[in-house]
C-alpha cells in the first residue's frame, strides 16, 4: 500500500512516496520556484538497491503542472517506483492551520475544503497553498483519498487557560484569536516514539518535547496529550528561532509603529524574517554561529546565551505545568545534532531533576537514544523527528 505525502507551499511542492508495509520512502523530491523562470524539480528514487537522482529544469507555471510532472517522474521507467498512479491509495497533505475545527487527520471532501478556506485568515501564507495542493492532487490522484493532517491538531487538547489571550473576549469569540501552536505532527511523533522507547504507556507519560530546527517550539505533554506549547496564534511566538523573534513585549510593535513610522508589512518582515538568530548575528544557521561562538565572537556568544536561556525558562515553566516530568526530548536539526546546545540547555537543571551524561550526549550514535546521567530522575532523549512519516502513518490509520 502506497501513500504520497505532500507539503505544498506558495511556490513549491515537497513530496515523499511511502510504502506502508516497509515504512520505506520509495521516492522523494521537491518542485521549486513554481511560476518563475528558474523552476525545477529535484527527484530521488530509492527502491531496494536502485538509487537514482535527477534534476529537471523546465518552466512550471503552476501547481497543477508541477504535480503532473511529479507523477511523470513517479511513473518513469528509470526514475519511478510505480507503474500506475492508482497504486497510490491516499495522499496525505500537510496543512498548517486547522483552527478549532480540526483536531484529527481528516478525509477531505467539499465541506472540509470549505472549512479550510474559512480558516485561511489565520494562516494567509500557508493555508491557501495547502488547499491548492489538495485540489490539484484530488484531480490527478482521483482514485486516492485526500487526507489533511494539521500542524495545529495535536495542540487542540490544550486547556483554555493555556491557549486564551487576556484581551477582550470578543476577539476570541468572533475572530478565533488564541494560541493554536504548530509543529504538532513533530511533537506528536517524537512523544509517542519516546514513550515506546522507554516502554512507558503514553497515557501515563509526561514529557517536554523541544523541536529546534529553523523554526523552534516546545510542547508540554501530560498523559500523552499536549497541555501547552510555545508558539501561539502564528509560529512567531515562543522560542528564539532562525529568523523569528519568538516572545517579545507586545508594546515593541506599538513603539515601532508610532515612533519609527513602520507599517504592518515592515513590522511583519522585521519580526518574522530579520529577527531571531539572524537579527542578533546576521546569520540564521546555528552551525556558523557556533563556529563564531568558539572563536569568542561576542554577538554569537550573546545569541547562543539568549537562545538557550529561553529554552531553559520554558523547561522550568513546563515542569511546573506538568507537576511530574518523566522525560525531555530533543529533536530536529539542532536538537538532534548539537550536543553543545543540549548540554547548555540541561546545565544546572538539577532543580527539575535533569542531568546529562557527557559521554552519552557526545556519542556518535544516531537514531533514538537516551543521554541522561545516572543521577537524573528525568530521562533525556534525542529522537529524530519524521513529520512526513507521521503524516503517512496518520493517513494510513484513517483509511485502514
Ligand atoms: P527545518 O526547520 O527547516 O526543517 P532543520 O530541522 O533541518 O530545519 O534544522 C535546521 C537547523 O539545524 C539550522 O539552523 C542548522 O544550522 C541546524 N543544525 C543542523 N546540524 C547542526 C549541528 N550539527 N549543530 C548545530 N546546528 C545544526
Amino acid at each position: 500500500m502506497k501513500i504520497l505525502v505532500l507539503n505544498s507551499g506558495s511556490s513549491s511542492i515537497k513530496y515523499q512516496l511511502f510504502d506502508m508495509e516497509s515504512k520505506q520512502v520509495l521516492s522523494s523530491g521537491l518542485v521549486e520556484k513554481i511560476g518563475e523562470d528558474s523552476s525545477r524539480i529535484k527527484h530521488h528514487l530509492s527502491v531496494d538497491s536502485k538509487v537514482e537522482d535527477i534534476e529537471v529544469h523546465e518552466p512550471i507555471p503552476d501547481h497543477q503542472k508541477g504535480l503532473e510532472r511529479v507523477v511523470d517522474l513517479l511513473l518513469d521507467k528509470e526514475y519511478g517506483p510505480i507503474e500506475s498512479e492508482k497504486e497510490v491509495v491516499a495522499v496525505g497533505h500537510r496543512v498548517v492551520h486547522g483552527g478549532e475545527t480540526f483536531s484529527q487527520p481528516t478525509i477531505v471532501d467539499s465541506e472540509v475544503l470549505g472549512h479550510l478556506n474559512k480558516l485561511s485568515h489565520l494562516a494567509p501564507l500557508h493555508n491557501p497553498a495547502n488547499i491548492t495542493g489538495i485540489e490539484v492532487a484530488s484531480k490527478i490522484f482521483s482514485s486516492a483519498r485526500q487526507i489533511a493532517v494539521f500542524d495545529t491538531a495535536f495542540h487542540q487538547s490544550m486547556p483554555d487557560y493555556a491557549y486564551r489571550f487576556s484581551i477582550p473576549n470578543e476577539y476570541y469569540e468572533k475572530e478565533g484569536l488564541r494560541a493554536y501552536g504548530f509543529h504538532g505532527t513533530s511533537h506528536s511523533y517524537v512523544s509517542r516514539a519516546a514513550a515506546n522507547y522507554l516502554g512507558l504507556p503514553l497515557d501515563n507519560f509526561n514529557v517536554v518535547t523541544i523541536h529546534l530546527g529553523n523554526g523552534c517550539s516546545m510542547a508540554a505533554i501530560k498523559n500523552g496529550k499536549c497541555v501547552d506549547t510555545t508558539m501561539g496564534l502564528t509560529p512567531l511566538g515562543g522560542l528564539i528561532m532562525g529568523t523569528r523573534s519568538g516572545d517579545i513585549d507586545p508594546s515593541l510593535i506599538l513603539y515601532l509603529a508610532s515612533n519609527k513610522g513602520m507599517n504592518i508589512e515592515a513590522i511583519d518582515k522585521l519580526l518574522n524574517k530579520q529577527s531571531g538568530l539572524k537579527g542578533l548575528t546576521g546569520d540564521n544557521d546555528l552551525r556558523n554561529i557556533l563556529d563564531r561562538y568558539e572563536k569568542g565572537d561576542q554577538k554569537a556568544v550573546l545569541a547562543v546565551e539568549m537562545y538557550v536561556y529561553r529554552i531553559k525558562k520554558y523547561l522550568g515553566a513546563y515542569a511546573a505545568a506538568l507537576g511530574r516530568l518523566d522525560a525531555v526530548v530533543f529533536t530536529a536539526g539542532v536538537g538532534e545534532n548539537s550536543a553543545f546546545i543540549r548540554e547548555k540547555v540541561c546545565a544546572k537543571l538539577s532543580v527539575v531533576g535533569i542531568g546529562l551524561s557527557d559521554e552519552l550526549n557526545h556519542s556518535s550514535e544516531r537514531g533514538i537514544r537516551s543521554i541522561q546521567s545516572d543521577e537524573s530522575s528525568v530521562k533525556v532523549l534525542v529522537v529524530p523527528t519524521n513529520e512526513e512519516l507521521e503524516i503517512a502513518n496518520q493517513s494510513f490509520e484513517l483509511i485502514k
